[in-house]
């Protein structure tokens, strides 16, 4: 098969190890720039223009679609499933997960338990917002925010209330939460392939900080989740469609809570953690799926 990584950048970890894997396992190995790509619409034969070249022969994609890019990205994963072309991951589930708001009432409706969590446009009423979810504390959000820059723990209604005008003051899109205090500083990524949970691992923040993202100097150790944990990941995966998926939870008082799945879940720190070979399993995957793609099963 020809497999193509849809990657601004082939020297990433998490590119490489696809890489390493789709040639280990005999396949064809190409990196696709998703932002260098031009789309030929047209309702007979939809196609990609890349480096002057139409993209023939491609079996399957596997999208690693950045944050900065969502949109053009998922339009080019969306014009590789007009061409038939397998992916990983439907561009209509990578677009529902990027998106906070629509993410968590799609979690919420699935029956996934969440943390206490309320959007608000207008800033008329802020001491309610912060009464809402039972603040103070309260987590502020920004939805554009990622690796934990523009997530802010507010201790007070005051320190809340001002996070909260400055955002609203910014335009900035946010969402304010009920702070989990008992999962001290830590969460937990379930790598979820499939129906599977194939590998998890605890990420403790760095000394005094209640983010726990590698990113910012967290640790990751690997786990192993209990049977309430394993299903909450399968659930909150399945409820959005994404089939390769990084679920991120709080453990709470009362079980865990979901905060987020990632489309396009990184590599290199589960892998690190766990010691297990995603990448090589990721491409059994979709060698087994590529056979009977399903169709679409976002929000069902
Ligand atoms: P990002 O998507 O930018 O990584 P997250 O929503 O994952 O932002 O938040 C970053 C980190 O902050 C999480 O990994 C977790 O450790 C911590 N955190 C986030 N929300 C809460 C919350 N409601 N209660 C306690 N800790 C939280």
């Amino acid at each position: 098969m020809k497999i193509a990584v849809l990657s601004t950048d082939p020297t990433l970890y998490s590119t490489k190890r696809l890489v390493e894997a789709i040639t280990q396992k005999g396949h064809e190995a190409v990196v696709i720039d998703h932002v260098k790509c031009f789309l030929l619409i047209e309702g007979e034969n939809p196609a990609i223009l890349y480096k002057g070249t139409i993209i023939e022969g491609v079996d399957a994609v596997i999208p690693r679609i950045g944050t900065s890019v969502t949109a053009f990205g998922c339009s080019v994963v969306r014009q590789f499933e007009l061409m038939k072309v397998f992916t990983t991951v439907k561009s209509q589930a990578i677009t529902r997960s990027r998106d906070k708001l629509r993410s968590m009432q799609i979690l919420a409706k699935a029956g996934v338990q969440i943390p206490r969590t309320v959007f608000a446009k207008n800033p008329a009423q802020v001491n309610d917002l912060i009464k809402i979810v039972g603040g103070p504390p309260v987590v502020i959000k920004l939805l554009e925010g990622t690796q934990g820059v523009g997530v802010v723990l507010a201790e007070s209604a005051k320190a809340a209330k001002s996070t909260i005008e400055a955002f609203f003051g910014l335009k900035a899109n946010f969402l304010i939460q009920e702070f989990i205090a008992e999962s001290k500083g830590a969460d937990i990524r379930a790598f979820v392939i499939g129906n599977k949970v194939v590998a998890a691992m605890r990420r403790q923040g760095a000394e005094g900080d209640f983010r726990s993202n590698l990113h910012r100097g967290g640790e990751g150790r690997a786990i192993v989740l209990t049977e309430q944990e394993e299903q909450a990941a399968l659930g909150a995966a399945k409820a959005l469609g994404v089939k390769v998926a990084g679920v991120d939870m709080l453990q709470s008082n009362r079980g865990p809570l979901i905060m987020e799945v990632n489309s396009s879940p990184g590599l290199q720190g589960i892998e690190k953690a766990t010691g297990i070979d995603i990448a090589t399993l990721i491409i059994s995957y979709l060698e087994e799926k590529i056979k009977t793609d399903e169709g679409d099963t976002v929000g069902v």
